[in-house]
């Protein structure tokens, strides 16, 4: 079975738009603030994407676009007047950040409560503790999401998390624990025929390292959940995930498309993000 991410992003998105009405009544119109540094092409894409769900959900935007040597302390500043800004309910810093820009103090500038993107540490602090200090990251969000969309039993599961970056890796591992999974993490030092016996044991697997061919027939038994979180592209310059869900989709329980899978949820949670925020 493939699990779709539309059908998640548009129950989220659903959500959204019942309580953005309620929230317009209040006279409070959700905004979401977006710094871009430069005219990189893939943050302008992403920007692009982040404006049209923001329009469709009745989400205002607002953009601060930085030229690319902007100064650390002016960007500094944007952040902290955007984080005074009662008007602005969530900052998005699109990254990477030019290398003369230290990412780590620009992330920690933006105050948890509008750190809709869950970059700052204290975010990351939130998702570890279980608490609602900020926002858990959203592609981490994003694959929890579709777990339980799909109602798939948590507790007490055996998951395999394939890749520990703080941006997908560890949040996803550490949200799976607070659901009572019992969660092995695995990298790039993890002995490729061991990432396979683990994967093979495990009910759900959770793949985000960006390699194609990660998770393979050699890694599944039949009876499991996959959430592909990689984005690659083939020879032909076509969009792919870490598995093969065409090839997959018959020898698992259950496995996200890419595209259509975990991507196409992101931009809703962050949305959903906004929307918290305000409260
Ligand atoms: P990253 O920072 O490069 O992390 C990749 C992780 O994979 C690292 O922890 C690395 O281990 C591990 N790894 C590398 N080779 C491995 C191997 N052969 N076996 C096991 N683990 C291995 O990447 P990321 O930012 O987490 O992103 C991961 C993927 O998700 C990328 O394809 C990215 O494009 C995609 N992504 C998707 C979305 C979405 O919305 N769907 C959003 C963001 C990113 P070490 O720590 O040991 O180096």
């Amino acid at each position: 079975m493939l699990l779709k991410g539309k059908e998640v992003a548009d129950k989220i998105n659903e959500e959204i738009l019942t309580r953005i009405e309620r929230i317009y009544e209040e006279g409070i119109v959700p905004t979401l603030a977006i710094i871009r540094v430069g005219n990189n092409p893939s943050d302008i894409a992403y920007e692009n994407g982040a404006i049209k769900k923001a329009n469709m959900l009745g989400i205002k935007v607002e953009k601060f676009i930085g030229q690319e040597d902007i100064l650390e302390e002016d960007l500094i500043e944007i952040v902290k007047a955007l984080n005074k800004d009662n008007d602005i309910h969530g900052i998005l810093v699109l990254r990477p950040l030019p290398k003369h820009i230290d990412d780590d103090i620009i992330r920690n500038t933006i105050a948890p409560e509008k750190d809709i993107d869950g970059i700052s540490d204290l975010s990351m602090a939130g998702v570890f503790t279980n608490t609602n200090l900020g926002f858990p990251p959203c592609t981490a969000e994003a694959a929890v999401s579709i777990l339980k969309h799909y109602n798939i039993d948590l507790a007490g599961k055996k998951v395999v998390v394939i890749g520990r970056s703080l941006v997908i890796g560890k949040p996803v591992a550490m949200m799976l624990l607070n659901e009572n999974s019992t969660v092995t993490i695995c990298h790039s030092r993890t002995p490729l025929q061991q990432v396979e016996k683990l994967c093979r044991e495990a009910d759900i697997i959770v793949t985000a390292v960006g390699k194609i061919g990660t998770v393979t027939s050699s890694h599944v038994n039949g009876h499991q959940i996959i959430v592909d979180v990689g984005i690659n592209f083939d020879e032909n310059g076509k969009m792919v995930g870490d598995a093969n869900a065409v090839e997959l989709e018959d020898h698992v329980k259950g496995i996200t498309p890419v595209p259509g899978g975990v991507g196409s949820v992101t931009t809703s949670i962050l949305m959903s993000h906004v929307i918290k925020a305000i409260k």
